[in-house]
């Protein structure tokens, strides 16, 4: 099997995680959460209080922006200034302000040379939006999941059953999430033209890897 870069996309909760990760230790090779840059930027912009809306403030910020991926055992983790943040950006307040900022170009930009230049040093499985659209439009396979709009919310419910928050909470910010990111003019979310659409919705996480285990040897 001789592949470089496998992209994921999708909604939001509809197991490219859990699959992402299943798949990359199957097929040897590191596997990256692009959101959790986008987690990052959100985190930072709230925790340092910066008003983004505003250009020339968000640029600066961007300019002081130092986030890098290092190898923690065999998994790639998220550094911000040498932090490992990664416990922190899970929230759902963490989630909405991502998507927000995330339809902003500048913040788009600045992220992009962080996720190419992995791939550059060794094959990976990419997670996000617009892996397989705008950041790796030569991927060698491009997959798109998708699941019930229900089925992810319970998902992500059981996930996380410290949020506190109840399902059609978890449904309602899900829903929202989904629709600014399939909205926005910047590398929205949407399938490549060259994707595979792989529905997640009745399928175990083996059966969905397995799918796509059968797509790439074919590639
Ligand atoms: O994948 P995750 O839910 O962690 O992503 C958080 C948010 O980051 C998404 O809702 C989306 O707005 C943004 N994102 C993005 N492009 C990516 C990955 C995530 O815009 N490649």
């Amino acid at each position: 099997m001789s592949f470089k870069i496998i992209t994921i996309d999708g909604p939001a909760g509809a197991g490219k995680t859990t699959v992402s990760k299943a798949l990359s230790k199957k097929l040897g090779c590191v596997y990256v959460d692009t959101g959790a840059l986008y987690r990052a930027v959100a985190y930072e912009i709230h925790s340092q209080k910066i008003d983004w809306e505003d250009d020339d403030r968000l640029e600066r910020f961007l300019s002081t922006l130092d986030l890098n991926f290092v190898m923690k055992k065999d998994t790639l983790v998220l550094l911000s200034s040498g932090k490992d943040i990664s416990g922190l950006i899970r929230t759902p307040q963490i989630s909405m302000l991502a998507s927000s900022v995330s339809a902003n170009p500048k913040v788009r930009a600045a992220l992009l040379d962080t996720q190419r230049n992995i791939a550059e040093s060794q094959p990976a499985v990419f997670e996000g939006r617009d892996m397989g659209t705008v950041v790796f439009p030569d991927a060698s396979c491009k997959f798109f999941l998708v699941a019930d709009l229900k089925i992810r919310a319970r998902r992500r419910y059981d996930e996380l059953p410290a949020a506190n928050q109840d399902v059609s909470d978890i449904e309602n910010q899900i829903k929202t999430r989904d629709s600014q990111d399939s909205n926005r003019k910047s590398a929205p979310l949407k399938p490549a033209a060259d994707a595979v659409t792989i529905d997640s919705s009745n399928l175990t996480v083996d059966q969905v890897v397995e799918e796509m285990i059968q797509i790439i040897e074919k590639a």
